[in-house]
């Protein structure tokens, strides 16, 4: 019964490798949920390359549900070299907007990849999601869906199973006052991972372009819907590509210091809600949460950093807007 959330690529936009990302990572949106014996993922950018690596080590042929928050490259990129794939016997759902399929095999199709994703030899399913809705899956899981506030929509996913919840919060924008869509979809959770792209005055403009109505939010309005919602613990999530790891650092303390307890996800992280022991006896002490850092995992990432600083380089104009921001 153990309820687990792994973090494998926790950088938002573009990967970002390099000596200055090396703690918190470099890898792209990739989120583990275990619940049980079930596993689901939440998008699949270049961190679900390193989490299809532990799979085959594991020899594992697992039953896997990928849930995409939106169809933006950084929640996709990995797929391709997502070793499940090209392993006989693994079946996997693709879950997420209107356009799913299309998308993935379009990342796959000639002339940008040369293996179609429906030539792969996993077996394959699609499944469309949209506001509003609430999935059962097997094993007791409940995922409900809401879509909140990025440029050409996104969804926020809520996983509640034995008795605990995870929200996953990517790629959103807060308004004047905290999202009431995701304020009711958080309500009472036990994690929130939650998009904190930036600090407040780069959102306001005040160092670099204004970030208004890039789609992305910011520590402070994360405690704040964490606050709203009565989220136990706030995770900081969609890193900026240029936030080092000082910055991220210095973001991850400015946020504790407003909510105890907050933190950063970093690669190979893992956040354990509930385990057997906790959800066989039902105690009061079963809703806290650790975390550890996993010794599986590494914080390599596959793409160029020359690209990450040509687009780093771009400033905020309104034709960009949208662009620099994925
Ligand atoms: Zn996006
Ligand atoms: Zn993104």
């Amino acid at each position: 019964m153990t309820f687990s959330v792994t973090f494998w690529g926790v950088r938002g936009s573009i990967a970002a490798p390099g000596p200055e990302t090396v703690e918190v990572g470099g890898n792209t949106s990739c989120v583990e949920v275990v619940c049980g014996d079930r596993h689901i993922i939440l998008d699949s950018g270049t961190g679900i390359r390193l989490l299809g690596q532990r799979f085959a080590r594991e020899r594992k042929r697992p039953q896997l549900t990928i849930l995409y928050s939106h169809l933006h490259w950084d929640h996709l990129q990995g797929l391709p070299f997502f070793t499940p794939l090209y392993v006989p016997g693994t079946e996997i759902c693709f879950c997420g907007p209107k356009g799913i399929e299309e998308a993935l095999s379009t990342q796959m199709g000639d002339p940008g990849f040369p293996v179609r994703l429906s030539d792969v030899p996993a077996r394959l399913a699609f499944e469309e999601l949209g506001d509003g809705l609430r999935v059962p899956i097997d094993g007791g899981i409940t995922v409900t869906c809401a879509r909140l506030n990025h440029p050409g929509g996104v969804l926020g996913y809520r996983i509640d199973y034995a008795g605990h919840s995870v929200v996953y919060a990517t790629d959103t924008e807060h308004y004047s006052c905290p999202d009431p869509k995701l304020v009711k979809l958080a309500d009472g959770a036990d994690l929130l991972i939650y998009d904190a792209q930036y600090d407040d005055d780069e959102y306001a403009g005040l160092a670099g372009p204004p970030r208004t109505g890039w789609g992305h939010s910011t520590f402070s309005e994360g405690v704040r819907v964490a606050d709203a919602a009565r989220v136990r613990q706030l995770a900081l999530y969609h890193h900026d590509p240029t936030h080092s790891d000082q910055k991220v650092r210095e973001l991850e303390r400015r946020a504790a210091s407003l909510r105890p307890g907050s933190f950063a996800c970093r690669e190979g992280q893992t956040v354990v809600l509930a385990t057997s022991a906790a959800h066989a006896t039902a105690t009061a002490t079963a809703t806290a949460i650790a975390t550890a850092i996993a010794t599986d995992s590494t914080s390599a990432a596959t793409l160029g950093t020359a690209a990450e600083r040509a687009a780093n380089g771009q400033n905020g104009s309104a034709a960009s807007r949208g662009l620099v921001a994925a």
